[in-house]
């Protein structure tokens, strides 16, 4: 089946001992069937090590009291690819950060921004987002007004936060919110990681529309918005709205592009990676 990707997807290589927040830590990782079976039929000190990690009705790996994979060295590397190679490993830990959305005769496949260096990756690129669909789904309903809201979202004639209501306003939307409300709204939901409880109280602090003008952001909230867009376009683009706002507002009190990214990357791991807390964001914009 024909699988199509984003124009940055091939730049992307896992920086491994060099990341931060590496996905290895925090993530309970459940294991397909295809690697059960290699994991039963290894032989070796690794191999014996593996099948003592693995616990569950779903079978997952355990982590360590520091929420580490056990796979996960002291040099920052993992065991497994070390000792078997990258196909030793689960679908999970293989195919991560890459999400995929599957349709009836071609597959998209993104990569998602609770991955650091996907993160920088995405929202450092300067050209536009670009995805090169076949050609007999480009005038289909669905990604015909997809490429309509990239457009909006791409038009670099015009500032950000005009292009921000415009996209509203073809929704019957606004793009505005009251920051107290949405304080309230994320702080409950479920966290994963309490430091995102700190980056939330900047919300009380921040001053609105100012920060989509800001000329040095432009680009990396016409990427934010079209990464949403590309992956969140089926729950309307109510997500996408509400995910650039948040993040702008939070942003706008932050020092570097480092700590920004870092924003991004933390709002991914908490709302994206759970199905909950983005059903509960989508529902909360439809409800205004
Ligand atoms: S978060 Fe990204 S860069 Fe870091 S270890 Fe995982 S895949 Fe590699």
């Amino acid at each position: 089946m024909k699988e199509v990707f984003p124009s940055y997807y091939g730049k992307f290589k896992c920086i491994a001992d060099k990341c931060k927040h590496s996905c290895c830590i925090g993530w309970e990782i459940d294991i397909d069937e295809a690697a059960m079976d290699l994991y039963q039929s290894l032989s070796g000190e690794l191999a014996e090590r593996i099948r003592t990690n693995i616990e569950g009705e779903v079978p997952h790996f355990v982590l360590d009291e520091k929420e580490r994979c056990p796979f996960l060295n002291k040099n920052g590397l993992c065991d497994i690819i070390s000792t078997y190679g990258e196909e030793a490993l689960c679908d999970i830990c293989y195919l991560h950060p890459r999400f995929s959305h599957f349709y009836e005769d071609f597959t998209e496949t993104g990569l998602g921004l609770c991955c650091e260096e996907a993160v920088r990756l995405i929202l450092t690129e300067k050209e536009k987002f670009s995805v090169s669909l076949p050609s007999s789904v480009r005038n289909d309903g669905f990604f015909k007004e997809r490429n309509e809201v990239f457009e909006i979202l791409q038009n670099r004639t015009a500032p950000m936060l005009q292009r921000f209501q415009k996209l509203a306003e073809k929704y019957g939307l606004k793009f505005d919110f009251s920051n107290d409300l949405l304080y309230d709204f994320y702080m409950s939901l479920e966290r994963l990681d309490k430091s995102w409880e700190n980056e939330l109280l900047k919300l009380k602090e921040a001053k609105g529309k100012a920060v989509f003008e800001r000329k040095d952001l432009q680009i990396f909230f016409e990427q934010l918005a079209c990464y949403f867009i590309f992956r969140h376009f089926k729950n309307g683009v109510g997500f996408a709205l509400l995910s650039c706002w948040v993040i702008g507002e939070i942003c706008a009190e932050c020092r570097s592009m480092e700590e920004m990214l870092d924003v991004v990357r933390m709002y991914s791991s908490e709302i994206e990676y759970s199905e909950e807390n983005t059903e509960k964001v989508v529902a909360f914009f439809r409800k205004r």
